[in-house]
């Protein structure tokens, strides 16, 4: 018997990579997901991947990162979570330097050993952060290392070019359980609603004219 191709899946348990960890089961492949602990200011997402992870049955590393030299809003110790009234077009606080790169480098180094022939992520670009690695133009060319490195191992991108509620359309095709991701950056009991990540959420659900199942 022909055995399955394998995908390395960069896995938060929020919306974007839960539609893309369902995306990649869709298309056959055999999913390993690759979560990072890396001293975000909850485990509720990790609680969330690990949950979602489990009931699709699939494989699932936790690999803790430690960056003590961090001093974004997302990971330093004394900062908050910043509320915008709208996206900024810079680069937020939020961005943790370097962390899709190391996130990408792991899920190579994984890929390689366990011969998955891809890896994807959820990166899009349309309502999206602003953070540098999750653009089209760093995967263009994230995948043209992978080239250099004489891998035939590609990164996939399967919702880099959908909106927010683009792709909670092709999630609920693929039976995405969106109650039980988490998206929000601070680890509440319930999402804040007022961090970028929340709004951005909020705003793909309203364009459905669709109640978020996760908001109770
Ligand atoms: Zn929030």
């Amino acid at each position: 018997m022909k055995s399955k191709k394998k995908a390395v899946i960069l896995f938060s348990g929020g919306l974007d990579s839960t539609t893309v960890l369902y995306y990649a089961l869709s298309k056959g492949y055999q999913c390993i997901c690759l979560m990072f602990d890396y001293s975000q200011k909850h485990n509720k997402e990790l609680l969330s991947a690990v949950k979602i992870a489990k009931s699709v049955k699939a494989a699932y590393s936790i690999i803790k990162i430690s960056l003590p030299w961090s001093n974004d809003a997302l990971t330093g110790k004394n900062k908050d979570i910043p509320i915008h009234k709208r996206l900024t077009k810079t680069v937020p606080a939020t961005y943790v330097p370097g962390r899709n790169t190391i996130f990408l480098s792991y899920a190579l180094s994984y890929a390689q050993s366990v011969s998955a022939q891809t890896i994807f992520t959820g990166v899009n670009s349309l309502d999206f952060s602003n953070y540098p690695d999750c653009t089209p133009k760093f995967i263009e060319e994230y995948n043209n290392v992978l080239k250099a490195l004489k891998t035939k191992i590609t990164v996939q991108t399967p919702i880099l070019k959908l909106n927010k509620a683009q792709i909670i359309k092709l999630g609920i095709k693929l039976n995405v359980p969106y109650k039980d991701t988490w998206t929000c950056y601070n680890g509440y009991k319930k999402p804040c609603m007022e961090c970028d990540s929340c709004k951005l959420r909020a705003k793909g659900f309203k364009e459905l004219k669709m109640n978020d199942p996760a908001i109770q």
